[in-house]
This record gives structure tokens, C-alpha cells and sequence, in this order.
């Protein structure tokens, strides 16, 4: 955080001029950036070289002079000459925001790529590094959104008034959110027909009343922001508050509104971590006060989750809950070993178990899965993993069923680790921090673990 060189605004410029000083092709396309503003484009060039002839713009065919910058928000060079010297100098003199065209040592500002669907309006900048990604950035957004995104904000905008005397707080943002994204109102407006279904709209909600709140139990998968779910993606941008564990990646929380209230409930080392029981109050009371809750977990909410003591108190209380699934931290695991879980004549299931305080009666169990080609994938083991190898062979298994752990699945700097039961029982090994999952069973022989640290093939102890 905190390596931006420039920060981006919105800067006021209607009843000002833009001052362009050059004739060339560059002040050309700085003239067509300007006019996409209320702004007056003045060019002034004693060379007029471009075709300027069908943009709303006023030239001045002459030098120029320090009062051409009278009124002006922004001015831009694109004159390497003397002309351009005297701009630039008077420009700073005023303290006008001065660009001088591919001099970036020189400039006050850049000018971003520019998504215009007026009012609204996006700017891709890269601090003049790369304007040919942020005009490929631009290419997707531009893209992506309707092209009566502008006619919808400036429905929402004429409503503000009106809404305002009927709803507020998070139940004016719902009907906003609501208002620009019904089809039918957007069909409305491409019709030219009015608003009667925006007004329609702001009744039903005006109608509906204090909405009750709700929590919804995320999975915010194994940790690359790029593997949680659009639905996911979606409520944490209608969440009023967001409540994550530790492991939840902090992009995911980062995708929430900015106003969202966030609550870190995680364990972590040093910190004062938040008991079950707290948890549960937290999201209960939230609940209870109307909010609107992202319980954001990471994984799978399901799994290894505690999702169940959750849902219990919320169902206790009356609060209406959600779940959305995650990427659990096996399957990212299996993803990044290219390791089939399930395999035709090789292993027909898939077990997620935890390793920790797992019980004798258990591991008897899963060894005896094990040997007949079942996968393990053992959550919370990684303290334990050379003992919980022991007592499976001790309960049964063979020391020769391959083995593989992966640390940090589903990230960029994951490590992998593979070898066999018996070689997992013998070696004392220190693995990577970070959460791990190790798996057992043949199918793990059939996935792509190039890369993996060998663990050594020792003679195994039995515990
Ligand atoms: N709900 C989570 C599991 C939470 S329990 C899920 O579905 O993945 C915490 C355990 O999950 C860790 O001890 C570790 O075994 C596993 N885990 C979570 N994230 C992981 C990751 N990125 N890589 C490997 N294991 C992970």
C-alpha cells in the first residue's frame, strides 16, 4: 500500500478554460480529451497545423500570452519551442496545473485513459508508465458497461430529492442499487418514456419498510482474490459490514464497500482473537440491528468452518442467513498438483478429514480408506504430520501409499512436498508456515507434483 506517486480526482472544470498551447497532432489529442468536458478548449498556436475544423474548440492563431491563462483549470504543452517555454513558465508562475505532452518530468498531471459515460466517468492511469495497458484496461471497461450508464446516473441523480424525504441511510443505497441495475428501468429510459418505473420502484420500497437484516456465510476461497465467486463478489459489495477470519485473503475484504464496517474475528498470533461464542453474538447482534452481514471465511464456509455453531445461533435468533461456497483449500491443493482426487481404478473417493485430535478409532478408519485407494486430505495437520503418518501405519496402512502436502495451496507462493506415508513417519521435517494440506493415497502417484520437495524415503518409526 502507499506506492501511488499521483492521486486520482475529479476535477472541477465547467465555466473554466482548458488551455492547449501547440498546433500540432498532440495538442490534437489533447483537444479531444478536453472536449469531453463542459470546459471552453482554447488552442493557441501562432502554427496551426492540425485539422482542428470539426471540434468545438476556439483557436488562437497567434504566440502566446500570459493572459490566455485568465480563467484557465488545466493547461496543457505540446510545443517544443519558445512558445512553449513562455506556457510553461507562466503556467507555474499562476499555479495552474501544467501537462507537458511526453515530458512526464515536467508535469503536474497525466491524463488517464478515460471511460466517458457522463456524469459518470472512469480513468485507468498507470502514473505515465504504460499507456498502452491502461488504453487495453480501458478497451475491457469500456466493454463491459451499458451504454446508458449515464442516462441512470443522472435518473438517480435527478431522484436524489425526492428519495431523500422517503429513505435513508442504507435504505436509500438500496433502492439506488436497484434503480441502476433494473433492466426495466433501463429499457425505460432507452424508450425515452419517462420514469414512471423508477417511481414505481422508490414506492415498493418506501412500501417495504425497515428490512430485516441478514447474515451471509462466504467462502472466500484458498487465498487469490481471482478464485472467490462473483456471487461472493457481489454481496461483499452490499454488505454493510464485513466479519473475516484471519486466512480470509485481504483482497477479498478489500472488495467490500469502502464505508463497510470490517471486523477481523481471526486467530492471530499476539492479537486478541474473538472465542466461537463471541462470534456468534457478533453476528447475531449485527443480525438483530438490520445490517447486512458478509460472514467471510476462508475456503469453503463448509468445511472445517464452524459455519454449523453459526447458523444454529442465527436460526436461534430468527436471522435469516446465506451460504455461498468457496474453493476449499483440498480442491486448490488438488488444482495446483494436477492431482484427479477421484480416478477411475485407482480411487473412488474423496475424504476431508481433520488431522487434529483425531482419535484412534479414527485413524483406523481412514487408514483401512486409505488402503483400498481412497484420497485423504488432511485439514489442520501440519503440527502433527509425522505422528498422524505413524498411527496410520500403526492402525493399518501401508508405509509405502504416496503422500503429498501442499503449503499455501491456491497462492502464488505455495510449496509442495511429496513422498510416502512411511517417508512422512520417519523424516522429522520442518514445513513452510503457512496452512497445509497433506494428502494421502494412490491417486496422488497420478498428479503433476514437479517442483515438490522430495521427503526423504528414511526408515519409518511406528508410534
Ligand atoms: N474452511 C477452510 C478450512 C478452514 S480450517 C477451507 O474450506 O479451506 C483451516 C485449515 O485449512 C488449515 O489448517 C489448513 O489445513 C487448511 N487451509 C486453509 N487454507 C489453506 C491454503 N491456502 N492452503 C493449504 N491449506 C489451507
Amino acid at each position: 500500500m502507499g506506492e501511488l506517486t499521483t492521486f486520482p480526482v475529479s476535477y472541477k472544470v465547467e465555466g473554466k478554460r482548458i488551455v492547449i498551447v501547440g498546433g500540432g497532432e498532440e495538442a490534437l489529442s489533447k483537444a479531444r480529451l478536453a472536449i469531453k468536458t463542459t470546459a471552453s478548449v482554447v488552442i493557441i498556436s501562432a502554427n496551426i497545423e492540425a485539422d482542428f475544423s470539426d471540434l468545438p474548440v476556439a483557436i488562437l492563431a497567434r504566440p502566446f500570452e500570459d493572459a490566455d491563462l485568465v480563467d484557465a483549470a488545466l493547461v496543457f504543452v505540446a510545443d517544443h519551442g519558445p512558445d512553449g517555454e513562455a506556457a510553461k513558465r507562466a503556467a507555474r508562475a499562476a499555479r495552474v496545473p501544467l501537462n507537458v505532452v511526453d515530458v512526464p518530468e515536467e508535469c503536474d498531471f497525466y491524463t488517464p485513459a478515460i471511460i466517458d459515460r457522463a456524469p459518470v466517468s472512469i480513468a485507468v492511469a498507470s502514473e505515465g508508465d504504460a499507456p498502452v495497458l491502461s488504453r487495453l484496461i480501458r478497451a475491457r471497461i469500456e466493454a463491459a458497461l451499458s451504454p446508458n450508464l449515464g442516462a441512470l446516473a443522472r435518473l438517480a441523480g435527478s431522484m436524489r430529492e425526492k428519495v431523500a424525504a422517503v429513505l435513508e441511510g442504507s435504505r436509500a443505497r438500496r433502492f439506488y442499487e436497484e434503480l441502476v441495475t433494473s433492466p426495466e428501468v433501463e429499457a425505460e429510459l432507452i424508450r425515452g418514456q419517462g420514469t414512471e418505473r423508477a417511481d414505481e420502484l422508490l414506492a415498493q420500497h418506501v412500501e417495504k419498510g425497515e428490512s430485516p437484516g441478514v447474515v451471509w456465510l462466504i467462502g472466500a476461497g484458498p487465498g487469490a482474490e481471482d478464485l472467490l465467486t462473483l456471487r461472493a463478489q457481489r454481496l461483499l459489495q452490499e454488505a454493510d459490514v464485513i466479519v473475516h477470519d484471519h486466512l480470509v485473503p485481504a483482497a477479498a475484504v478489500e472488495m467490500g464497500r469502502r464505508d463497510a464496517e470490517r471486523i477481523l474475528v481471526g486467530k492471530q498470533k499476539g492479537h486478541h482473537s474473538f472465542t466461537q461464542a463471541e462470534i456468534n453474538a457478533l453476528i447475531v447482534r449485527l443480525g438483530k440491528a438490520g445490517k447486512r452481514v458478509a460472514r467471510l471465511k476462508g475456503g469453503d464456509p463448509m468445511v472445517f468452518g464452524r459455519a454449523g455453531e453459526e447458523i444454529d445461533a442465527l436460526n436461534e435468533a430468527g436471522i435469516a442467513y446465506h451460504v455461498v461456497p468457496g474453493v476449499t483449500a483440498a480442491l486448490a491443493a488438488a488444482a495446483d498438483t494436477a492431482t484427479p482426487v477421484t480416478l477411475r481404478r485407482v480411487s473412488t473417493g474423496f475424504v476431508l478429514a481433520t488431522a487434529h485430535g483425531a482419535e484412534s478409532e479414527e485413524l483406523r478408519h481412514w487408514a483401512s480408506l486409505a488402503s483400498t485407494g481412497l484420497t485423504l486430505a488432511l485439514y489442520m495437520g501440519k503440527s502433527v504430520a509425522g505422528p498422524t503418518a505413524s498411527r496410520l501405519i500403526a492402525e493399518g496402512a501401508s508405509a509405502s501409499i504416496p503422500i503429498g502436502v501442499v503449503v499455501r495451496a491456491g497462492r502464488k507462493d505455495r510449496v509442495l512436498y511429496r513422498g510416502t506415508l512411511g517417508g512422512l513417519a520417519a523424516d522429522e521435517l520442518e514445513l513452510e508456515d503457512g496452512p497445509a494440506i497433506i494428502f494421502v493415497g494412490e491417486a496422488i502417484a497420478h498428479g503433476d507434483w514437479r517442483g515438490a520437495i522430495e521427503i526423504a524415503r528414511s526408515e519409518f518409526k511406528v508410534a
